[in-house]
């Protein structure tokens, strides 16, 4: 038992803690829960607990289907929306290990991510990343289930009475609070219903524990006012839809913000726009894990602020990636503009970093920012611009992933494959689908 564990035991014994929820991701990012009760917490973190993962989506083969969860101490929080009296319920984010060889299990995401924070430490690299996670807040019907009627009519940095959400909003931070988010601003977004709140970058592998923390208390506290959540990317046509613009930046072992270069004429270092061109040049494939489902698609459309081409500005936010005015040398950083918040975080991180490094390893130089609304240009400028299109439907996007070796291979011998295998098979039944808009456009006319 470590300090940070007998600190954990000592919360549980204090707070009256009566469940611990072990809490891990599948390979789509959704997050899966075992509940043990809290007087095996010791055991969990000397022997792990252990589990029958054949399940879980996408996560074992069937004939490895016994894994071990061994909780990582410092993911542990109290959960706030399920505080009752004298007892309370808490969880604490786990790795996953294989119980046949006592290795981390392949399909675990967040070992994905570890590994490329590994990476990043043999060339002498930590990373910092903050997201920007957007979602919708709708009302619910007669029966609780959602729909996508918004509950508020207010628009970028609105304030009540218009907002409406302004109440739930702020009892999501509270709730994000209380689970040890610091919240750094919250506003209302573009469109109706449509909210965003950002909280403190920190290390990668924090960052994407945080994510899928977000997502859970957002839902739950949304949930307990009647409304629901969600982080559909594009849940209403030809309005904005949601995204999860993430900055990244790589520091050295000592401290220095290695992406800041206070005599380049936008504040970046060599490494910085190394690291940016491996990311471009990588777009194509990181679409299929930043943009991982049919729906997202629909979002990476020109003309709702959502990025279309592969290119970076420091002055538009119609490029994929951004260079953000920063007041301090720490603060240089990019921000990539793809992701949306039904990715796996995990996994996100990791093919953005490993693009990176790759960038950094081969000395990748950056083009020209550019510094028009490329939404306005036409194919013959772009061509001219030599800019590239993302994926623009999850099918291209897939077969891109499978393409790049580079990022392929980034995912382990586990997830890639299921991850292509579970995405084909969504893009074939959306295919063979026929939707509301084909009949409304069909169905009287033919
Ligand atoms: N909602 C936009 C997107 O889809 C972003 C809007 C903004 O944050 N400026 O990425
Ligand atoms: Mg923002
Ligand atoms: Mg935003
Ligand atoms: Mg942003």
């Amino acid at each position: 038992i470590t300090p940070t564990e007998q600190a954990v035991l000592d919360e549980i014994e204090e707070k009256g803690v009566d469940f611990l929820r072990l809490q891990f991701t599948d390979i789509l990012g959704v997050v899966k829960n075992v509940a043990v009760p809290a007087r095996q917490a010791e055991k969990a973190f000397t022997e792990g607990i252990y589990f029958d993962g054949s399940s879980i989506e996408g996560f074992v083969r069937i004939q490895e289907s016994d894994m071990r969860l061994v909780p990582d101490p410092d993911t542990f929080a109290i959960l706030p929306w399920r505080q009752s009296g004298e007892s309370a319920s808490a969880r604490m984010i786990c790795d996953v290990y294989n119980t046949s060889t006592g290795d981390p299990f392949e399909g675990d995401p967040r070992y994905i991510l570890k590994q490329a924070i590994d990476r990043a430490q043999d060339l002498g690299y930590s990373i910092n990343a903050a997201p920007e996670p957007e979602f919708f807040l709708f009302e619910e019907d007669e029966e609780g289930g959602a729909t996508t009627e918004t509950n508020d009519a207010g628009g970028y940095f609105d304030l009540a009475p218009k907002d409406l959400a302004s109440d739930v909003r702020r009892d999501i931070i509270y709730g994000l609070e209380n689970m040890g988010f610091e919240v750094e601003a919250s506003h209302h977004e573009v469109a109706e219903g449509q909210h965003e709140i950002n909280f403190e970058y920190d290390d990668a592998l924090t960052t994407a524990d945080n994510v899928g923390t977000f997502r859970t208390v957002v839902r739950a506290i949304a949930a307990q006012h009647g409304y629901h959540a969600t982080f559909m990317p594009k849940p209403i046509p030809r309005i904005n839809g949601s995204g999860m613009h993430t900055h990244i930046s790589l520091f050295t072992e000592d401290g220095e913000n290695a992406f800041h270069d206070g005599d380049d004429e936008f504040n970046l270092s060599s490494t910085a726009k190394s690291f940016l061109a491996g990311v471009l040049e990588h777009a194509p494939a990181i679409t299929a894990i930043a943009n991982p489902i049919v729906n997202s698609y629909k979002r990476l459309v020109p003309g709702y602020e959502a990025p279309v081409y592969v290119a970076w500005s420091d002055r538009n936010r119609s490029a994929l990636i951004r260079k953000p005015a920063a007041r301090v040398p720490a603060a240089s950083r990019i921000e990539l503009r793809s992701p949306d918040p039904s990715c796996n975080p995990y996994l996100a991180l990791a093919v953005m970093i490993h693009a990176g490094l790759d960038g950094i390893e081969n000395d990748l130089e950056a083009p020209d920012p550019v510094r028009e609304n490329i939404y306005e240009f036409d194919g013959k400028k772009r061509e001219e611009y030599g800019i590239e299109t993302l994926p623009t439907n999850l099918g291209e996007a897939v077969d891109a992933l499978e393409a790049d070796d580079v990022i392929y291979d980034a995912l382990g011998e586990h997830v890639g494959p299921k991850f292509v295998e579970a995405k084909r098979q969504e893009f074939q039944e959306y295919l063979v689908d026929v939707s509301e808009w084909e009949l409304d456009r069909y169905l009287e006319t033919f």
